[in-house]
């Protein structure tokens, strides 16, 4: 799986909204937002998808991404009413970018189950 579009945000080739950043994690705001706040946040290394996880490997980048999106739902102030995380994986899941990353939503409220 080559670079995708995520590897030339993080290189700064392209522009983005950036929110965060640490040594393992950069965060910015999706170009297409489907909530009032839709920010994605990724690892610095390449995984592509959730089936590419391997536990014991990236455990530490998984705790920094789920950090940062604590630290991110702080800011935009979305812990009192709540916010929804979703990762989609493959074809059927909705993936269009194969580079792992967390969809942290809020500011509306979300419907279940998913559509
Ligand atoms: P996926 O469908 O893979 O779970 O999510 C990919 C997300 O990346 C989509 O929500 C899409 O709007 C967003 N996206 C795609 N290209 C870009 C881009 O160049 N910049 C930003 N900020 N978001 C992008």
């Amino acid at each position: 799986m080559g670079e995708t579009i995520f590897t030339k945000i993080i290189k700064r080739e392209i522009p983005a909204d950036i929110v965060y950043e640490t040594d393992s994690v950069l965060a910015f705001r999706d170009i297409r937002p489907q909530a009032p706040t839709h920010i994605l946040i990724i690892p610095k290394i390449e995984i592509p998808a959730v089936t590419d996880i391997k536990g014991k490997e990236h455990a530490s980048v998984l705790a920094d991404l789920f950090d940062a999106a604590n630290e991110i739902a702080k800011k935009e102030n979305l812990v009192e009413k709540g916010f929804r995380i979703v990762i989609n994986c493959g074809p059927d899941g909705g993936q269009e970018v194969y580079h792992l990353h967390l969809h942290l939503m809020g500011g509306r409220k979300f419907s279940w189950p998913a559509g």
